[in-house]
């Protein structure tokens, strides 16, 4: 089939929209905004709600195949499409409820961070006696960018923190000493045939990526084989087609999981000219069952900058700097904390 459907509208739609129209694929949005970043570079926005299962159906009855740019679309109206829907709806289902992951990554015997599940108050209180403080208190579901969490210094903190997460069912996770974060870039085809990206050492700030390098330093360097053998046990267990990102942090004990997405990642947006294949297009030849392309780096060393909030600003700047690649995701007007664009930049090493 040629036309793809992606559901959700924002930058990593226009991404995929764009490596897909490289193949000679078009790419057909439905989305619940009226527009969005992707639609300047789509064939088609179908806007509607994503809990409306018969409006997505028949978009899905427009396109040959499906996939979605934004995990937290409803399971049920979704697993109706199942047969043309990569990644699967087991896959979103398990990455959209940080618990369901968690005990799913259990389950697989890898090593997420110790956790327990948090229904209530006094389910707090029990949960942070029973893993100590200091503790981070997430929402199970809709968190990104640090949202929906609170830190939890000491006992004293749990009414606040349950409140400033807006007393919703949560996971409390044990603070975890990590020397570095990184992820692991994955993307499996249909045929199971998997490949990962070099491993980005990511760098995030007020809990939002704001710098990915590749190669990482050594000490993420030596714990890339395990997290990668972890992340493919993941995408198997999940039958997995598409590109995956899960995030580790590289600690003494070796990579913990932190959390998994079941799309294209922030933190591989530097394959986009650092890479021989990039992850946008090698998510596209997945789910049309294509041959996957070369992960191989394109340069020495890679490095990318979110430009966050009023940051975007600076782009003339930028453009005046012969290694850098700017991307801006025609957004409109910055706002604080809001991801604007990014940089990419090419260097000797
Ligand atoms: P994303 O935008 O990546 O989806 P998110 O809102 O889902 O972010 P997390 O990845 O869970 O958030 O956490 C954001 C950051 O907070 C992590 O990258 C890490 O720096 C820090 N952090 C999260 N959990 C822990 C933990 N258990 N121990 C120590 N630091 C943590
Ligand atoms: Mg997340
Ligand atoms: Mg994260």
């Amino acid at each position: 089939g040629s036309r793809i459907g992606i559901i959700g509208g924002g930058q990593l739609g226009r991404m995929l929209a764009l490596a897909a129209a490289r193949l000679g694929y078009r790419c057909h949005i439905y989305a619940p905004e009226a527009s969005g970043p992707a639609a300047d570079v789509s064939a088609s926005w179908t806007q509607g709600a994503y809990e409306d299962a018969d409006a997505l159906a028949a978009f899905a009855a427009t396109v040959d195949v499906l996939t979605y740019e934004f995990e937290n679309v409803p399971v049920a109206p979704v697993k109706l499409l199942a047969s043309r829907l990569h990644p699967n709806p087991i896959a979103l289902e398990v990455a959209q409820d940080r618990l369901a992951e968690k005990d799913f990554v259990a389950g697989l015997n890898l090593r997420p961070a110790p956790y327990r599940a948090v229904d209530d108050l006094e389910g707090l209180r029990a949960a942070i006696a029973d893993l100590g403080a200091p503790a981070i208190l997430k929402t199970r579901r809709f968190g990104y960018d640090g949202k929906g969490q609170a830190r939890i210094a000491s006992p004293a903190d749990a009414e606040a923190a349950w409140a400033a997460i807006g007393s919703r069912p949560a996971v409390l996770e044990g603070f975890v000493r990590f020397d570095r974060e990184f992820s692991i870039i994955a993307v499996r085809g249909i045929d199971g045939a998997f490949a990962t990206w070099d491993a980005p050492d990511n760098v995030h700030e007020n809990g939002i990526l704001a710098l990915s390098t590749v190669p990482a330093g050594p000490l993420v360097q030596a714990q890339v084989e395990e997290a990668v053998a972890m992340t493919r046990r993941v995408a198997e267990a999940l039958d997995y087609v598409g590109v995956l990102a899960v995030e580790y942090f590289a600690t003494a004990g070796g990579p913990v999981f932190n959390e998994m997405a079941p799309r294209v990642h922030n933190s591989g947006h530097w394959t986009i000219e650092g890479a021989v294949t990039c992850q946008f297009e090698n998510h596209i030849r997945a789910i049309c069952g294509l041959p996957l392309g070369s992960t191989a780096l394109a340069a020495p060393r890679v490095e990318m900058r979110n430009l966050i909030g009023a940051e975007a600003d600076d782009w003339p700047a930028i453009l005046a700097d012969p290694t850098a690649h700017l991307h801006l995701y025609g957004k409109g007007a910055p706002r604080p904390g809001r991801k604007m664009g990014h940089v990419t930049r090419l260097l000797a090493g």
